[in-house]
């Protein structure tokens, strides 16, 4: 009795104190506990489209777009469309005409719905002395033509680099600015574009193309190394200053909705990318299908005759963007 006495008197302070401290810590728990529960939804609503994203590494950025999924080719086509958008209001310059383009159709009106079937073959990240001349030669062969979005370090990189340029645009292929080195962690520090870099490498390409093709070169097609779509997708904060520089700089972004899948997961042989332009292209009568003739990219030169078959066969016409 005495020592329940004791207890009361002594410890009946303490009991308050440890029951307010458990009700504290079980507030915290419960709000700490929402708070990754709404997180993890958040992730989970977003996850089918983009899975396998690391958001936090700047180096997959450029293949973040997982978008070609065949079910939600409408959606990535509504994007293009709205990109585009952004510019043609307030276009108010005159297409440079260029007479070596062949079977070209301006940016404006490339995925316009008007029945026909058109497929826009895109090669990027060259040019190579490996693959880049087997493209040319089976596009010759076809009596079909390309647009290439080149990189700029590419093309200064040797002699032959430069003169693939010019075999490149005297085929009649169109051409298009792909930055002047790729690297996203230079373009896109913190996962965020750097206008005034990015802008600063596209103007050193134009530059190196005028070097090569002469001054006269103009192009009004840029490819962001990744994509717009990537860009959109990661919401990032500078791209209203982008968009307002590329119109300033009449520069028209160009995304893609097909593509061959050929720079992304484990290397695939020629008729694996074939099954895969197949999958992609599904049943879109204005597909820009993305492909690359950079180093290493053989196997995309050795599906090409299939790709270009294939589309034939589905009644697609080849033409190039302007
Ligand atoms: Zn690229």
């Amino acid at each position: 009795m005495l020592l329940l006495k004791f207890i009361k008197k002594h410890f009946t302070n303490s009991f308050n104190l440890i029951k307010s401290i458990a009700a504290g810590l079980f507030i915290l728990i419960s709000t700490v506990a929402l708070s990754i529960f709404i997180m993890l939804n958040f992730q989970f609503i977003k996850k089918p489209l983009y899975k396998n994203i690391n958001l936090a590494t700047t180096d997959k950025i450029h293949w973040v777009d997982k978008t070609k999924i065949p079910s939600i080719n409408r959606s990535v086509l509504d994007r293009i469309e709205y990109n585009h958008s952004h510019f043609i209001s307030e276009l108010n310059t005159v297409i440079t005409e260029d007479a070596k383009i062949k079977n070209s159709i301006t940016i404006e009106n490339a995925l316009i719905r008007d029945g026909k079937k058109i497929a826009y073959l895109t090669f990027d990240d060259g040019p190579s002395t490996t693959v880049t001349p087997k493209i040319l030669s089976t596009l010759k062969k076809y009596n079909i033509n390309a647009t290439f979005f080149l990189i700029g370090q590419n093309i200064n990189q040797n002699p032959q680099s430069k003169e693939l340029v010019n075999n490149i645009y005297n085929d009649g292929n169109s051409i298009g600015n792909h930055t002047y080195t790729h690297n996203l962690k230079k373009l896109y520090p913190n996962n965020r574009i750097d206008v005034d870099y990015f802008m600063g490498e596209v103007d050193k390409t134009n530059y190196t193309l005028r070097e090569v093709l002469g001054n006269n070169f103009r192009t009004r097609l840029l490819r962001l190394p990744g994509g717009y779509m990537s860009r959109s997708y990661y919401h990032d904060p500078n791209l209203t200053e982008l968009n307002k520089r590329l119109k300033e700089e009449n520069l028209f972004s160009v995304d893609w909705n097909a593509y061959d899948f050929d720079a992304e997961g484990k290397k695939k042989n020629s008729k694996e990318l074939l099954q895969m332009v197949k999958t992609s292209v599904g049943n879109n009568p204005k597909v820009i299908i993305l492909m690359h003739d950079t180093y290493g990219k053989e196997e995309t030169a050795n599906a090409l005759p299939d790709i270009i078959e294939y589309l034939r066969s589905k009644n697609y016409e080849f033409k190039t963007l302007q």
